[in-house]
């Protein structure tokens, strides 16, 4: 089991999970601890989700370097996330995209609340409390949108707030089974690839709740 934050991300590195140096950077320099509820913290470097309340969880450390290498970022990609949850992914997103900007959305309050004080001084990230399944449309378009919610279709908002050469990362399917899915306009058509991933994120919910 792994000890430090380096020792997680060194694993992570020799399974060929994380392949870019940049990425390397970005989860070292993002201690998974600090996402983490005091009462999981021994587990903070396990390779596996926590759970953060409110029936809700921190990915698994390979599915978020999956995700984020599968993201292919530049230093300036402007990326719209939905599920902030603990603020883990987007921390890392952020690292990656320095001359770029997160704008990661979540619906439950007190989560929303938590990340917006973890990530207090990571400038680039914006954090907003409503429902991911309508996006952000003052802030429109983007070059990446990541959903680390489970979804059974694609919201057509995220498909017109997406840049003409930009995609969507998504698990799709069912409740906590979907696989990963990654959208991209091509002439103006959306064009779908199973990147052959199950995965097992928690839906993503309505309006109820606020
Ligand atoms: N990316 C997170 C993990 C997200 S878990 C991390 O790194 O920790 C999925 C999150 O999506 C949960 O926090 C859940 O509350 C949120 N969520 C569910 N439905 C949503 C919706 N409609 N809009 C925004 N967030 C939603």
């Amino acid at each position: 089991m792994a000890k430090t934050n380096e020792e997680l991300v060194q694993r992570l590195w020799e399974r060929n999970l994380i392949k870019n140096e940049r990425v390397k950077k970005a989860f070292l320099e993002t201690d998974r601890a600090n996402f983490t509820p005091e009462e999981y913290i021994e587990k903070a470097y396990v390779d596996s989700p926590l759970s953060i309340g409110h029936g809700q969880t921190i990915s698994a450390p390979h599915m978020v370097a999956m995700m984020t290498e599968s993201l292919k970022l530049k230093e300036s990609s402007k990326v719209m996330e939905i599920g902030t949850g603990s603020g883990y992914q987007a921390a890392i997103l952020s690292k990656i995209t320095e001359e770029g900007s997160i704008h990661t959305i979540e619906r439950v309050k007190e989560l929303y609340k938590q990340a917006k004080e973890r990530l207090e001084n990571y400038n680039n990230i914006q954090l907003y409390r409503s429902d991911g399944s309508l996006g952000i449309a003052e802030e429109a378009p983007f070059d990446r949108i990541i959903s680390t919610c489970g979804i059974p279709e694609l919201p057509r908002s995220w498909e017109n707030q997406l840049k003409a050469d930009g995609f969507i990362l998504a698990p799709v399917g069912g409740s906590h089974h979907q696989r990963l899915k990654r959208y991209r306009k091509e002439q103006g058509e959306t064009v779908e690839k199973d990147l052959n991933v199950p995965c097992a994120f928690v839906p993503m919910r309505g309006e109820d709740g606020f």
